[in-house]
């Protein structure tokens, strides 16, 4: 059984909890910081990141947040949520919580109205995973650290560094919850490790 959490501040929150229901994960809706320590895995919903940004600050969510990341537990970012793990957003200089050695692109595939929804190949997970794209980011350029799961034409959509998890689109707002499932094995696996080093030390 491994614990998540989906932060709760602002954004999709129900959808993401619906994904990632399963016998072997208990999920959380996450408005207090104190709910982090009990967790093995967060997600960052989509939504609007400079409003979550606000919000991080105004109920101190940052260090607990950055605390939590740089412990080694897993993080998903979809969306406003990738935004927030960036280390650099083009145009507007450095990131928020800056988790993950990238550069994003705000708003890259147009306005709400431009919103649209494929069926792309992601590595490691599927062949037509489901995707929701709705004034997405893209990643414009990533670190030798980051492993890069899918592309849209030329742009970066979905990156991995280590326990941390990103992608542009909405996974949670289809009935494919691969991507989810995906995170909740990397939560497993970082839960098992961190055991097996308490265990060896
Ligand atoms: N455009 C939004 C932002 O910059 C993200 C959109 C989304 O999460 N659907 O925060």
């Amino acid at each position: 059984m491994v614990k998540i959490g989906v932060l709760a501040l602002q954004g999709a929150v129900r959808e993401h909890v619906e994904c990632l229901a399963a016998p072997d994960t208990e999920v959380t809706i996450v408005k207090r910081t104190e709910q982090l320590e009990d967790l093995d895995g967060l997600v960052f919903p989509g939504g609007e990141s400079t409003t979550m940004r606000r919000l991080i600050d105004k109920y101190d969510f940052f260090e607990p947040l950055k605390k939590f990341a740089e412990s080694g537990k897993p993080v998903f970012g979809t969306c406003a949520g990738l935004i927030l793990m960036s280390k650099e957003i083009a145009g507007e200089g450095e990131g928020h919580l800056e988790l993950m050695d990238m550069v994003v692109e705000r708003n890259a595939f147009g306005r709400q109205r431009e919103s649209f929804e494929t069926l792309m190949p992601v590595k490691d997970i599927g062949e037509d995973i489901q995707a929701v794209f709705i004034r997405a980011p893209l990643i414009s350029e990533v670190g030798d650290n980051v492993e890069v799961l899918a592309k849209y034409g030329e742009e970066i959509v979905v990156a991995r560094q280590g326990h941390l998890l990103a992608c542009s689109f909405h996974p949670e707002l289809t009935t494919d919850c691969r991507m989810h499932r995906y995170f909740a094995t990397m939560v497993k696996e970082a839960k098992e490790q961190f055991a097996t080093q308490a265990i060896s030390s």
